[in-house]
């Protein structure tokens, strides 16, 4: 939006007089700290943000938004690299201080609100010696990470997030309120299994739980010039459900720069069966680190944290490839050797297990065939060199054109992936999709997310 509208001080008022939580204008003291996201490099200026502290918080902001005609994004747990959770000149509605978590261990479910990040929800479901899939990286909110599918450690064994999803209260455009599961709406709870942000506010989430207390985790680390062993390794290792790899070319966390190539593992079996699977990881070459064993789950969570820091500065390219093939690997060590900045990463995910056994359209998340996942994560401090990284993670996208396919994960998606980049993420789902979005926000009110805009097609 160019221009912000003007506001009515007396719907202000009004709207601040009942609310629970916070309403931060340009001149409060946490409106600052509040604007900010993951990304140092979104620097968006809200007319107002609402820190709401429960539902009906939510239901008036955005009823508050729509009377004064100003454009609403919705904040998570503020980790999109793409940094839609702010918006120019409209309203925030800010959910970080949305923190209830309840979990049955019964019925082994978990309720959680919108401003939960993984970490937090972990440590209530250990409690209990439970667990569902998350993301990779425990400060991500789960709001953000669900709704555009959630892949994470425990994939092979129970699939995304959404899968685990069982109910969502959702704020419509309209400001009602739903409670939205297979049972009440099967048509919006689809749209919501990896739709993203764009049928609404999602205030609570119901997962299911599984038994889980130690995973075999850790990290296998080698020299950068035994990389295409590793990738190759990595490519060919047969995977039971209970293991999910991540490979990763990567800097030393020193800050010397010096590039290695890492496997990141989890294995949610039992101890013996985990070492027997990894252990063609275990024997290969000479690693200049070894450091797995049995670990809670909530910290094999927290290995890629320091990677991220709060505030450090992010652009990502993310693609599936069609195989890993020894050309792609060639490549990928190619242009890891080209990143300036000690903080950028480029990592292979690999897909299968439970996600692949769910039906492309079983929710609107279509990967669900076995497959590498391919990340180029660019990530830098120094806003001096911020045109130079953007450039190589476009440079090594488009170098991976030989060996891609069309298919690409809505949550790594960029700010500038627009168009063909949201059909893509939605394959043979998005005319549904699109279907949804016109019954349920015609007039694209949340519009500040990977859009399926009502208007095309
Ligand atoms: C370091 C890092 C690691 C990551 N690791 C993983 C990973 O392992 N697996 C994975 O799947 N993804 C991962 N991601 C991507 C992540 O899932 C997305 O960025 C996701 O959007 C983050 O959710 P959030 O709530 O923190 O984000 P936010 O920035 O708060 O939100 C992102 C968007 O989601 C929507 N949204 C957020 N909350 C709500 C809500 N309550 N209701 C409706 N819409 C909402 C809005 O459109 C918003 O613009 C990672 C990202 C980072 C930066």
């Amino acid at each position: 939006m160019s221009a912000a509208p003007t506001l009515d001080t007396d719907r202000l008022q009004e709207l601040s007089g009942a609310f629970s939580g916070t309403i931060l204008e340009p001149d409060h003291d946490r409106y600052d700290e509040a604007r900010r996201v993951h990304n140092g490099l979104i620097d968006k200026r809200p007319a107002l943000i609402a820190r709401c502290r429960g539902t009906a918080d939510v239901v008036d902001a955005v009823v508050f938004a729509r009377q004064s005609g100003l454009e609403i994004s919705v904040r998570g747990g503020g980790h999109s690299v793409a940094g839609q959770a702010v918006t120019d000149g409209g309203l925030m509605i800010d959910l970080a201080e949305m923190k209830g978590i309840h979990v049955d261990p019964d019925a082994r479910t978990l309720r959680a609100q919108g401003g939960v990040t993984w970490a937090e929800l972990n440590r209530e479901a250990a409690l209990h010696g439970l667990a569902t899939t998350g993301g990779v990286v425990s400060t991500t909110g789960i709001a953000g990470l669900t709704l555009g599918g959630g892949l994470g450690w425990l994939n092979g064994v129970h699939g995304l997030a959404v899968d685990n999803l069982l109910s969502v209260e959702l704020v419509t455009a309209a400001g009602e309120v739903l409670t939205v599961s297979e049972s009440s709406d099967p048509d919006l709870f689809w749209a919501l299994r990896g739709g993203g942000g764009n049928f609404g506010v999602a205030t609570w989430f119901e997962y299911r739980l599984h038994p889980l207390r130690e995973v075999f985790g850790g990290l296998i680390v080698h020299p950068l010039d035994a990389a295409h062993d590793v990738l190759q390794a990595f490519r060919d290792l047969p995977l039971p459900d209970e293991l999910w790899v991540v490979a990763g070319l990567v800097h030393a966390p020193d800050g010397s720069g010096a590039k290695m190539s890492a496997l990141v593992v989890c294995h949610a079996g039992a101890v013996e069966q985990a070492e027997r699977d990894l252990e063609p990881l275990l024997k290969l070459g000479s690693p200049v680190m070894v450091e797995v064993g049995p670990m809670p789950y909530p910290v094999v969570n927290t290995f890629f944290d320091e990677a991220y820091p709060p505030g450090a500065l992010n652009y990502w390219k993310s693609t599936f490839l069609g195989e890993l093939s020894d050309a792609a690997i060639d490549e990928l060590v190619a242009r890891f050797a080209a990143a300036g900045s000690p903080m950028s990463a480029i990592v292979v995910e690999r897909f299968h297990g439970a996600v692949c056994r769910v039906g492309v359209s079983e929710t609107a998340v279509p990967h669900r065939e076995p497959g590498f996942n391919l990340g180029i994560f660019a990530e830098w401090l120094d806003p001096e060199t911020t045109e130079e990284n953007i450039a190589w993670a476009r440079e090594t996208y488009a170098a991976m054109e030989p060996h891609r396919t069309a298919r690409r994960y809505v949550n790594y998606l960029s700010a500038d992936d627009v168009g063909d980049a949201v059909k893509d993420a939605y394959g043979p789902n998005y005319e549904r999709l699109l279907e949804m979005k016109r019954r349920y926000d015609p007039d694209n009110v949340f519009h500040l997310n990977h859009n399926i805009d009502p208007a095309t097609g």
